[in-house]
């Protein structure tokens, strides 16, 4: 009896498996979609909703296009598309793709990201090349690889637009960020990246898994800029507010 209860138990587990094969990464619950990340997971997600078109931020006023930081100063890129608020479980999925070398976490958050592009795009070209935000060589030698191109694989996959990584290059090694001044942060940052090429396109993306403070951001895009890029727009997972 023991025997043929033990039997259905197992059936029913390898069954359950085959008809929901995906875990979700938050709830670590059999996923009721084909990835893993399930649909109440999904919805609990602290999206950006009604966002500055330039800089990703939550607008507080609805009828607003763009923040009022925007307005003051324009940033040197064109439009950013940000997911999520920079809080949890963001912050822990964006921890776990940093650190944790566990690509399931790129899949999940690049795939997000793609299902907006696709429906920020419809009407408006692409950007001819998607450039990963790249890191110091050293950080790359630490951690193995680069979490924002891991993010960009499956979006350059399924949209045919190309990767270019290993033109653009950082070259100094920047303290983290977040302790530091408005303007420490621009000292800090200046001068960080160099661009070896001279690109083909005058329209690209820029990715990047999340953007705490826009100064990396803004001094990347500058140096593109240098480099007679015209039009640039921001992908990336999560943004804090101002
Ligand atoms: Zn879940
Ligand atoms: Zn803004």
């Amino acid at each position: 009896m023991i025997e043929i209860k033990t039997h259905i138990h197992y059936s029913a587990k390898i069954l359950e498996k085959w008809l929901f094969p995906y875990v979700c990464i938050i709830c670590n619950l059999r996923s009721d979609t084909n990835r893993d990340l399930c649909s109440f997971c999904k919805n609990e997600l602290p999206w950006i909703l009604n966002p500055c078109e330039q800089c990703g931020t939550q607008l507080t006023g609805v009828s607003l296009q763009k923040c009022g930081s925007c307005l003051k100063s324009p940033l040197p890129f064109d439009q950013t598309i940000a997911l999520f608020h920079y809080e949890n479980p963001i912050v822990s999925l964006i921890t776990k793709l940093k650190f944790h070398n566990n690509l399931v976490y790129a899949r999940v958050l690049g795939q997000l990201l793609l299902e907006r592009i696709i429906k920020h795009y419809l009407e408006q070209r692409l950007p001819d090349c998607i450039i990963p935000i790249p890191l110091h060589s050293h950080r790359l030698k630490e951690r193995g690889y680069n979490q924002s191109l891991e993010l960009a694989r499956p979006i350059s996959k399924k949209l045919g637009v190309s990767i270019e990584y290993k033109s653009c290059q950082r070259v100094i090694a920047t303290q983290p960020q977040t302790s530091l001044t408005a303007e420490q942060r621009k000292k800090n940052i200046h001068n960080a990246f160099q661009i070896a090429t001279e690109f083909n396109t005058n329209h690209v993306a820029v990715i990047d898994d999340v953007i705490t403070t826009s100064s990396t951001m803004t001094e990347f895009c500058n140096t593109l800029k240098k480099h007679n890029i015209a039009k640039i727009d921001v992908w990336c997972i999560a943004k804090t507010s101002h």
